[in-house]
């Protein structure tokens, strides 16, 4: 006879993620206060593809960035020939999908999507290749205010989660102005940083004429100094982009909310335009950014619609998360509230309906399936998690009773409870 070889088990792919329990209840956890949140903000979940057009991040997000030059997963669909992208962000595919549905016609919206996005980086903690985003924004509002509720939206969020702001988590904010403005700006750093060109690393000095902005973007430390000491955008505000920031800080200053302008602050996004923030942490090394956001009024039109601003954020749900465990802000346990031990497989169907009713009363119930002696379940039945045992042992059933056994409490006896008011015990249960 000849034996089969093993096959060698498929690995998932580098820097994408497997997530299980105790974790995924920790993701569940946050995107329910997320979507409670943003509830009571009065905003809207919309779904799109994870799948898009190449070229509408490379029209959306712009040519000469990180995320459009080297960080994109495309291809070619084999079937049709079509140039696509893993979407690396969701913005742009929102904004899609607005136009395509007209979806601005009734009026201005406030929308709001979690999911996956992609991007080509080198894995590390805080940076994967397949991460997700909450993505919220505000699109046909054209004035700060707008702008001010999604900062103070997130601060909300914080301070939900238990992250202390100006400590855990602080705010920078900057306006990058309008097109003429920035022209004005640009020309002004053109010249600055040819001055400086020897110092230039191969990528500044390719986007130096291509997109000079991007330059003060850079994470290489030895071109910190230069930037840093480069013409300021901020410098070349006209009267109206100053009020629009101007009108932002009084309502944060308003609401107590602390912020530093950072005038280098300027996205890695090519579609922003006056008023842009992060919200950074101390607690994640180099992968310090947990949320940033800013107005895209230029965005709508520049992808085919009618011309309409917006403003909005992305958040990075795996940053949030840990940033959040670092703390010990997050839940530790994902556990049923019970477990049922099943002594004689041939009771269940007595059994099922008791469990069925225990469920509709709002206690979580883990069944024992498969059989197996007493010991073995009450082995399943502690590792669960589970607060209490439940054992449907055949004498018990036939008084009308189900045993419940404390399994968390040292020494706490066991109690009996009647099946026929399971109703009643199984919120106390629950709650106690
Ligand atoms: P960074 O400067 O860290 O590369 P970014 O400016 O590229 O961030 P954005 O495009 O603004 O990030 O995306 C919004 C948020 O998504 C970031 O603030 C961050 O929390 C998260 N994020 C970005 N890239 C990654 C990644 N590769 N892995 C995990 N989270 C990420
Ligand atoms: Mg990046």
């Amino acid at each position: 006879m000849t034996e089969l070889k093993k096959p060698e088990p498929l690995k998932g792919v580098k820097g994408m993620n497997d997530t299980f329990s105790p974790e995924s209840a920790r993701w569940e956890w946050l995107e329910a206060h997320m979507r409670d949140l943003l509830r009571l903000y009065g905003y809207r979940n919309v779904r799109t593809p994870m799948v898009e057009p190449t070229a509408l991040f490379v029209r959306g997000i712009g040519e000469v960035t990180d995320i459009v030059e080297k960080e994109m997963y495309t291809f070619t669909d084999k079937l049709n020939g079509d140039e696509l992208a893993l979407r690396p962000e969701i913005t742009a595919g929102l904004v899609r999908a607005v136009i395509e549905h007209n979806a601005l016609y009734d009026g201005p919206l406030r929308l709001w999507s979690i999911g996956p996005v992609f991007r080509h980086e080198r894995p590390q903690k805080g940076r994967y290749r397949q991460f997700y985003q909450l993505d919220v924004e505000a699109m046909g509002f054209a004035g700060p205010d707008v702008d001010a509720e999604l900062i103070l939206l997130t601060r909300a969020l914080w301070r939900r989660l238990g992250l202390k702001e100006g400590v855990d988590i602080r705010l920078e904010l900057n306006s990058l102005g309008e097109p003429a403005e920035r022209a004005a700006h640009r020309a002004a750093l053109v010249a600055y940083l040819e001055q400086h060109q020897e110092q230039l690393d191969a990528d500044a000095r390719r986007r130096l004429h291509t997109n000079p902005l991007r330059v003060l973007d850079t994470k290489n430390p030895a071109l910190q100094e230069m930037v840093e000491a480069a013409p300021q955008l901020l410098d070349f505000l006209g009267e109206e982009s100053l009020a629009h920031l101007q009108s932002v800080r009084a309502v944060l200053d308003g609401a107590g909310l602390a912020y530093t302008i950072n005038p280098r602050l300027v996205r890695g996004l090519d579609y922003y335009n006056r008023t842009v923030f992060e919200w950074v942490t101390p607690h994640l090394g180099s992968q310090a950014t947990v949320c940033g956001g800013g107005r895209y009024d230029g965005l709508i039109a520049q992808l085919g619609g009618k011309g309409a601003p917006a403003v909005g954020f992305g958040l990075g749900m795996e940053r949030l998360l840990l940033l959040l465990e670092a703390l010990n802000l997050v839940p530790s346990e994902d556990a049923p509230d019970a477990y049922a031990v099943v002594p004689e497989v041939a009771e269940l169907p007595q059994i099922f309906p008791v469990l069925e009713n225990l469920r509709a009363a709002g206690l979580s119930v883990q069944m024992h399936a498969g059989g197996g002696s007493m010991k073995s379940q009450f082995k399943r039945a502690n590792s669960s998690g589970a607060r209490y045992a439940l054992i449907f042992g055949g004498d018990e059933l036939s008084r009308g009773e189900v045993t419940v056994k404390p399994l968390r409490e040292d020494g706490a006896a066991q109690f009996s409870r009647p099946l026929a008011e399971v109703a009643h015990w199984a919120l106390q249960l629950r709650t106690a």
